[in-house]
């Protein structure tokens, strides 16, 4: 898909926000520094149109950004929760569970993990939170520049099988370095827009 306009349309904690109308929508996930906002960046040819994802603690939102007038990313925020406060834990969840609940607008979503390392717990909490609320998952095994060629397939079993990832999900590698797995990821997300 060639992106000609990419804009951030609004940042959503409840259901009134979202935008009207019914043009699909495709959520992603994943921890802080993963590389998901260099993931979206290198989707849609932009330096820096997706913020580096949110620090735990600071107010977490859905980003819904416009892409080409026809339909929407949604940034969902990080889920590193440690740290924080029980309070915010349930707001989080309050707001993830109202739109994955309730959103028609809603295709797919994806998850990006780091293709380095096993999946971490959450990264295992979100994919479950996924399959729980019956989404298709694309999984984005991003840095993969930064390992050598020949330890690919390795590294993209250990996702796999630590997120026991289901039969009819697609796991792609990915580079936001050298823009491999671009054209994947486009053709794989088209079938949902
Ligand atoms: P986010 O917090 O998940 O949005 O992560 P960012 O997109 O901000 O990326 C975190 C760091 O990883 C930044 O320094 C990026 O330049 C780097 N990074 C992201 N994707 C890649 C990649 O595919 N290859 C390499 N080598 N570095 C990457």
């Amino acid at each position: 898909m060639k992106v000609t306009k990419a804009e951030i349309v609004i940042s959503a904690v409840s259901e009134k926000q979202y935008p009207d109308g019914n043009l699909p929508e495709i959520a992603l996930a994943g921890r802080s520094n993963v590389g998901k906002s260099s993931f979206i960046n290198k989707l849609i040819n932009r330096k820096s149109l997706a913020r580096t994802s949110s620090k735990p603690g600071k107010t977490q939102t859905l980003n819904f950004y416009l892409i080409n007038d026809a339909f929407h990313f949604v940034d969902v925020p990080g889920y590193g929760y440690a740290k924080v406060s029980k309070r915010e834990r349930e707001k989080w969840g309050k707001m993830m569970e109202e739109y994955f609940t309730k959103r028609t607008n809603l295709k797919l979503a994806v998850l990006v993990v780091d293709i380095r390392h096993k999946p971490t717990n959450d990264d295992v909490m979100m994919y479950d939170f996924f399959k729980y609320y019956e989404m298709k998952v694309l999984v984005i095994a991003t840095k993969l520049d930064k390992i050598p060629k020949n330890k690919k397939q390795q590294h993209l079993q250990q996702v796999i099988n630590t997120l026991e990832l289901d039969k009819n999900d697609t796991i792609i590698p990915f580079s936001a370095e050298t823009g491999e797995g671009k054209d994947a990821a486009w053709n794989f997300l088209q079938q949902y827009l």
